[in-house]
């Protein structure tokens, strides 16, 4: 390279932080820290799983037939705005954030999600919309698949028990589920785990270099110090 072109300053891809995990380890809140933390987006893949899930189940299709998902993708548009606490999530342009936390909708969303052919559709939006960097996405493939050269990954796992008593608490406190009980909750959340684990297509598993957090003997607090500096470590700042 020659002195004149040394001084070039060279393009460099603004970061991109990829957050794996299974439900209910701590993600969300994580995913949202480190983003106000670090001056970035914040990106939550599951709401776009949950907004097709709404329109299939709004349309009444059978959730284990794929030709019909694929059919409703191909006239569907999703879109994440990111905001303040959480992802906006339109629908076909309606503002749908309010309508896919329940029960329902999140149990169709680990269904509809296991099909390759809605996968590819969600994995293509979800690089575009980090095509420019500057995002923490979180999921359940964003380092093994969305993002394969994310500068920073991080698998957030914890115990299922732990797990469950969390998002039952939460579901409380968002006051958007309907009087449900921890067992169920936890059953749940066991039955989701073993779909995105074992479908075939991009199972939930850590990337070869992601950095493994175990939040379960930790408060979320102490998970979201020790996830930043993760961060911190990894870009070196
Ligand atoms: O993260 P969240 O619980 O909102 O995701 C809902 C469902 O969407 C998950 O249980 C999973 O089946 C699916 N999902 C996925 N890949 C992602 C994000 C979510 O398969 N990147």
């Amino acid at each position: 390279m020659s002195g004149e072109e040394s001084r070039i300053p060279q393009p460099r891809r603004k970061t991109i932080i990829a957050i794996d995990g299974p439900a209910g380890a701590g993600k969300s809140t994580i995913a949202r820290h480190l983003a106000r933390r670090f001056g970035l987006l914040n990106l939550e893949t599951g709401a776009m799983y949950r907004a097709f899930a709404l329109k299939a189940l709004r349309a009444a299709l059978p959730l284990e037939e794929s030709a019909g998902l694929k059919k409703l993708a191909a006239e569907t548009s999703i879109r994440l705005e990111p905001g303040g606490d959480e992802n906006r999530v339109l629908l076909d342009e309606e503002d749908v954030t309010g309508l896919i936390r329940n029960p329902t909708v999140t149990d169709a969303a680990s269904r509809v999600s296991i099909f390759p052919a809605i996968r590819a559709w969600m994995v293509r939006l979800q690089q575009q919309l980090g095509a420019e960097g500057g995002v923490v996405m979180e999921g359940r493939d964003i380092g093994t698949v969305v993002f394969p050269h994310a500068e920073v990954k991080i698998f957030l796992d914890a115990a299922p028990e732990v797990r469950g008593q969390r998002r039952f608490e939460q579901l409380g406190k968002s006051g958007r589920a309907p009087a449900v009980q921890p067992e169920e909750v936890i059953r749940d959340l066991h039955a989701r785990d073993e779909r995105d684990r074992n479908r075939a297509d991009s199972p939930l598993r850590p990337a070869p270099d992601a950095v493994l957090l175990d939040s379960t003997d930790m408060t979320l607090e102490q998970a979201v110090a020790a996830a930043e500096a993760i961060v911190a470590a990894k870009l070196k700042i």
